[in-house]
């Protein structure tokens, strides 16, 4: 699933290619996503400009200047721009060509993806207005999760993975944030302290940020002859790596299910109630 790094990622990848370009052509092959397209959105797009590429969690904006498209690519959705008319492949879902002739196209094998259309503030839209604060600000910190933690006995992982809370931190970052902090994953969230989560934001800042960077390295992939987007291959030191040695102490790392997610944790080095031991 892509995550918020994916998504930024995919945000930089398009951006310069689309960027004050006018749409001049819209292709919809499908409809029915989870939910669906606008039936009249081919026609509402021609001759848009797209002033710029936003991201809010993991919803891309295509803001132009009547309005807005909101997009989410679900599990298994991505953006890719194609620098000539390129035959669809059976998941290739839309496509939307510029003056610039470049295309923009959206595959979504499992179709969990968004592809809307909103002339209100897209910020206002009732997909995005209930959103928690983004990660990478600095809204997100130590004091704010101990404030919203209050009264909260939900292990903090699930809490890091609440986009009411913060948006857009998924397991595989949960995890490896949980890890970096030395935070056992099923610490009830309201008993960790200020200074705990301080640095539970401050790891969750850095391996977003590390991602990206990653993902910016790979840019150069995200026009090829596929057009298939360049995501990264992740460097993850708990995720996915469930009875392997743990990369600080050599334990074999536990796996183990929060809130239906499975988890993978050291158990030396992720305490519920002391600091991890240097
Ligand atoms: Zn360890």
């Amino acid at each position: 699933m892509p995550e918020l790094p994916e998504v930024e990622t995919t945000r930089r990848g398009i951006l310069p290619h689309i960027e004050k370009q006018t749409i001049v052509k819209v292709i919809i092959r499908e409809y029915r996503f989870r939910w669906l397209v606008p039936s009249h959105l081919a026609k509402i797009l021609l001759g848009r400009k797209i002033i710029n590429v936003e991201r809010r969690a993991k919803y891309l904006l295509l803001v132009t200047h009547e309005g807005t498209i909101i997009i989410h690519l679900g599990m298994s959705g991505s953006l890719s721009i194609l620098l000539e008319p390129t035959p669809p492949k059976k998941h290739d879902h839309i496509d939307i060509t510029f003056s610039n002739n470049k295309i923009l196209r959206f595959t979504d094998p499992r179709r969990f993806g968004a592809f809307l259309w909103t002339e209100e503030n897209p910020h206002q839209h009732e997909l995005l207005q209930h959103l928690g604060v983004e990660p990478l600000t600095k809204n997100f910190t130590g004091r704010y999760l101990y404030l919203s933690a209050k009264n909260r006995k939900a292990p903090i992982k699930s809490f890091l993975m609440d986009n009411k809370i913060v948006t857009g931190i998924g397991n595989i970052y949960a995890t490896e944030a949980l890890f970096a902090a030395g935070i056992h994953p099923a610490t009830p969230a309201n008993s960790l302290t200020i200074e705990r989560l301080d640095k539970l934001v401050k790891a969750s800042k850095e391996i977003l940020r590390q991602a990206i960077k990653r993902g910016g390295t790979t840019l150069k992939d995200f026009v090829n002859s596929d057009g298939k987007p360049g995501y990264f291959s992740n460097q993850l030191k708990v995720y996915g790596r469930a009875g392997q040695p743990c990369v600080a102490c050599q334990t074999s790392l536990h796996l183990m299910q929060i809130g239906q997610r499975s988890t993978v944790y050291c158990k030396k080095c992720q305490s519920k109630l002391h600091p991890r031991k240097r």
